[in-house]
């Protein structure tokens, strides 16, 4: 197959413009496992990403207060400061990916493309509120990552597109990560869940993965949250925690799979939320 390995951002719109239906390849650490298995093999060009250096560099805007990532940067770039002091929950949600290897190759464009349910970005994009930048020759269009994300390994995307950053806020406040799977390391989210308790805004941000089509928020959690938080502390009172729990809960909507139950899936993610929370107190109370 014709495979292009452009290195500017011009070059590769121009050839998604001279054939839409080619496939974009970045780490390949999601595409390859369906080409190797038969699934999805591209029929024509391949146009490979990783040599685009528009794609592969990040900027932190201090007067918008932003970090805007390009599409085609690393996991395990995201590991490193500073990008990881200024969004702590992607850094966390990148720690949890596949192996160094995988990290290595695995990008957040590609993972927001691809769009699993498990994805571990996508929950920390959707609860700091994160824009997606969509490009292709006639231009740029900029969503909300949840208008982006559509359903089970489906998005806004249309041919001749690409991602080619995403903006993520920077928060003043506590935001975290956490997911559950079958084993500590090197596993697909059973569940998983992002919290981020802005200060500055009094906004709360929970949103959950693996246990829907695609990333869920919580709203009514949020607003049990956002009224009984000591903002002071961080810290959520015990009858309003049990309450987040059983919002969040309620607001899956788990399948039962070969990795784990409905049921199962459910409570996890209520557990999460909570363990979320009271990590966010301890550090509330120290700040
Ligand atoms: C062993 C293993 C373990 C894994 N563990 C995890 C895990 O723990 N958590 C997790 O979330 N994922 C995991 N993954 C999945 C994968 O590593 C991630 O989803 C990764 O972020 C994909 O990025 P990539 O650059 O490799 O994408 P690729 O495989 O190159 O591409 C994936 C899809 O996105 C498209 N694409 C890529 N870049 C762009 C772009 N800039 N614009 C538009 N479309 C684009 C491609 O055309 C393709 O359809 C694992 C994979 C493997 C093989």
């Amino acid at each position: 197959m014709p495979v292009l390995v452009p290195t500017t951002l011009a070059e590769t719109l121009g050839a998604l413009a001279d054939d839409p239906s080619a496939t974009l390849l970045a780490g390949g650490t999601d595409s390859m496992v369906e080409y190797n298995e038969g699934r999805d093999r591209p029929a024509g060009t391949v146009i490979a990403l990783s040599r685009v250096a528009d794609l592969r560099t990040w900027r932190h805007d201090p007067v918008a207060g932003t970090l805007r990532v390009g599409g085609g940067v690393t996991w395990t770039e995201l590991m490193a400061e500073p990008p990881a002091a200024l969004v702590p929950a992607l850094a966390e949600a990148a720690r949890t990916v596949g192996s160094p290897q995988i990290r290595n190759a695995g990008t957040l464009g590609g993972n927001l493309a691809t769009c699993s349910p498990a994805g571990d970005g996508l929950p920390v994009l959707s609860a700091l509120g994160a824009t997606v930048h969509l490009a292709s020759v006639t231009g740029v269009r900029t969503l909300p990552v949840d208008d982006f994300m559509v359903g089970v390994k489906q998005t806004a995307l249309q041919p001749g597109e690409l991602i080619s950053s995403i903006t993520i806020p920077v928060v003043d406040g506590w935001q975290g990560y956490a997911k559950v799977g079958v084993r500590n390391a090197m596993v697909i989210a059973i569940a998983g869940a992002c919290v981020v308790l802005d200060r500055s805004t009094r906004a709360v941000g929970i949103a959950l993965g693996s246990v829907g089509p695609t990333v869920l928020r919580a709203p009514d959690a949020e607003a049990v949250v956002a009224s009984s938080i000591d903002w002071a502390t961080l810290r959520v009172p015990a009858d309003a925690m049990s309450a987040v729990s059983d919002l969040v809960s309620a607001a899956a909507r788990p399948i039962t799979d070969h990795r784990s139950t409905a049921e199962y899936r459910r409570h996890a993610v209520g557990v999460l939320v909570r363990r979320l929370l009271r990590r966010a107190s301890t550090v509330g109370a120290r700040s």
